[in-house]
């Protein structure tokens, strides 16, 4: 039954006129005292699924955020609309955390914004006991995940909200989307009766482009420069030292670039999200620290100089350009080294062969979203099991790349890290490999005597760029390995077998003639 409350809600106190999506769907469900487990791309509208509801039920709305830096702004911009809206976290003083409770006892708050950890302390819980509940919204759920990067162990405690309140309705939020996570947010949360709503993940806006990376400062500052000059961004590093060598590379070249990763001092990261809210066309390089949460409609690009960790990531990081429906662009430059260092990394990271292979299947996916001669957000989206049409917004929809035979070419490269360790015993990394391959002679060639090889000048007829494309689809696919025991020196694996005897055939992906002249173009 559709109910004229929530509507009469959203247009006199938000003032939009008409719901968009599913969000009647599900603030119906929740008005009428279900649970709902709610997935929806960042920018969807998700906030609006818990405060409507919160203000046609009775009571408080309980909203558990893990976003304590948020809580201020998203209490400032509801009390602009006049919505009564307070939070409670570790920021506030004494005196103000007792008015917030007065004020929740007295039934004059509409909605309340809690910090996990303090939700499951005693003195909260007896305060909410004490209190009218309209429902709890529970925002970020896939922090619950355990494999997560966002993992919060007070989510774990939070299913103790039904136990103790059965009546209320709860409402689990994430713009995290597999299936996996969804299962995992409904086990944990126990949402055993929580109807499921799926959005379309699809944002058609925003324009996915993947290159090679040769030199990739020098990429990024030609795509700033040609497509966002003047235009607010995010470009994301892996790491810290990254950020910041990065962020002085783009001052320096006069674009206002600002640093953000957890190593900042928490000032100077709350000064450089203030800035990048507030005003125009501020670029924030940032590691993955950056970015829950934050609602600027305006972010007209999100660029990735490191390849990501998982699709997962990658979606919801791209997902914070182009909120307000206008085009977007979503760009990323990976190269053989992103493929080497990340493979190194799992190895050497703590955990269990499970949590090992877990990251390596995220990496592996990632992968064949990098190397698909497909059309990317087909990719991308399947990997969210939505199907759409190739979707002529992505660099292989709008510049279609080749797919060649490759076979020969991987039995070339295949063939020279066997002899090398069958012969020789010894491991190489890509660059001197490809010396090998295409003949050149040098220093180390010389020195260990490689000019003898069988294999030496077999692969003259590709250059060094095509033999690194080669070479990160093989390590890709998995033909290739890295050996974590050496410095990222190269080794077969079990598959490389087949493809060595002939017994299979290996199409690779060549970039179209147009992005390679782009790419050449951007180095000086
Ligand atoms: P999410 O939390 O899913 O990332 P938000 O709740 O922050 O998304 O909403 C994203 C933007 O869309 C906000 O600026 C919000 O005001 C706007 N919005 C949400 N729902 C509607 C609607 N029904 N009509 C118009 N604008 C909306
Ligand atoms: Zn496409």
């Amino acid at each position: 039954m559709s109910d004229t409350r929530a509507l009469e809600v959203l247009q006199r106190v938000f003032g939009y006129e008409s719901f968009r999506g599913e969000q009647q769907a599900i603030v119906q469900q929740v008005i009428d005292g279900g649970d709902a487990l709610v997935l929806m791309p960042t920018g969807g509208g998700k906030s609006l699924c818990y405060q409507v509801p919160a203000l046609v039920r009775p009571g408080t709305g309980i909203v558990v955020s893990p976003l304590i830096a948020l809580m201020q702004d998203q209490v400032d911009a509801l009390t602009e609309l006049g919505v009564r809206a307070a939070f409670l976290n570790s920021t506030q003083d004494w005196n103000a955390t007792r008015e917030v409770e007065q004020a929740f006892l007295a039934g004059e708050l509409d909605l309340l914004y809690v910090a996990p950890e303090r939700l499951v302390t005693d003195r909260c819980l007896s305060l909410l006991e004490r209190g009218r509940i309209a429902l709890f919204a529970i925002d970020e759920a896939h922090c619950v995940s355990q494999w997560g990067h966002d993992f919060r162990p007070e989510y774990l405690q939070l299913s103790m909200l039904h136990e103790q309140w059965p009546d209320v309705p709860r409402i689990a939020l994430t713009a995290t989307a597999t299936d996996v996570t969804r299962t995992e947010i409904a086990q944990r949360l126990a949402l055993d009766d929580a109807r499921h709503f799926i959005a379309s993940f699809d944002r058609p806006n925003i324009r996915y482009r993947i290159v090679e990376k040769n030199d990739v400062r020098r990429q990024l500052l030609d795509f700033l420069r040609t497509e966002h000059a003047g235009d607010a961004g995010v470009v994301y590093c892996l790491s810290r030292s990254r950020v910041e060598d990065t962020a002085a590379y783009l001052s320096a070249q006069g674009i206002s670039a600002l640093p953000y990763h957890a190593g900042l001092p928490a000032p100077v990261r709350a000064a450089n999200q203030s800035r990048f809210l507030r005003e125009d066309g501020i670029v924030m390089v940032a590691t993955i620290a950056f970015g829950m949460g934050i609602d600027k409609p305006d972010v007209r690009f999100v660029a990735h100089i490191d390849l990501p960790k998982s699709v997962e990531g990658y979606y919801q990081e791209t997902g914070r350009a182009g909120r307000d429906g206008l085009p977007a662009n979503a760009w990323l430059a990976y190269g053989l080294q992103d493929v080497v260092q990340q493979r190194r990394m799992i190895d050497d990271s703590p955990g269990d062969d499970a949590f090992r292979r877990r990251l390596g299947a995220q990496l592996d996916a990632m992968l064949g979203l990098c190397e698909t001669v497909e059309c990317r957000r087909q990719r991308l989206l399947a990997y969210f099991g939505q199907r759409i049409t190739p979707c002529g917004n992505c660099d292989t929809c709008l510049e279609p790349p080749q797919a060649w035979d490759g076979t020969v070419a991987a039995q070339k490269v295949l063939s020279a890290v066997y002899r090398l360790w069958k012969e020789r015993g010894q491991r190489y990394g890509a660059g001197h490999i490809i010396d090998i391959l295409r003949g050149k002679k040098n220093e180390r060639t010389a020195q260990h005597g490689h000019e003898t090889l069988s294999v030496f000048g077999v692969g003259a007829d590709l250059s060094d760029t095509a033999w690194r494309s080669v070479l990160r689809q093989l390590l890709a696919q998995g033909l290739l390995t890295v050996d974590t025991e050496g410095y990222g020196t190269l080794a077969l694996t079990e598959g490389s077998r087949a493809v060595l005897k002939g017994e299979r055939t290996l199409m690779l992906r060549r970039e179209s003639e147009r992005a390679a002249a782009r790419n050449r173009a951007a180095t000086p």
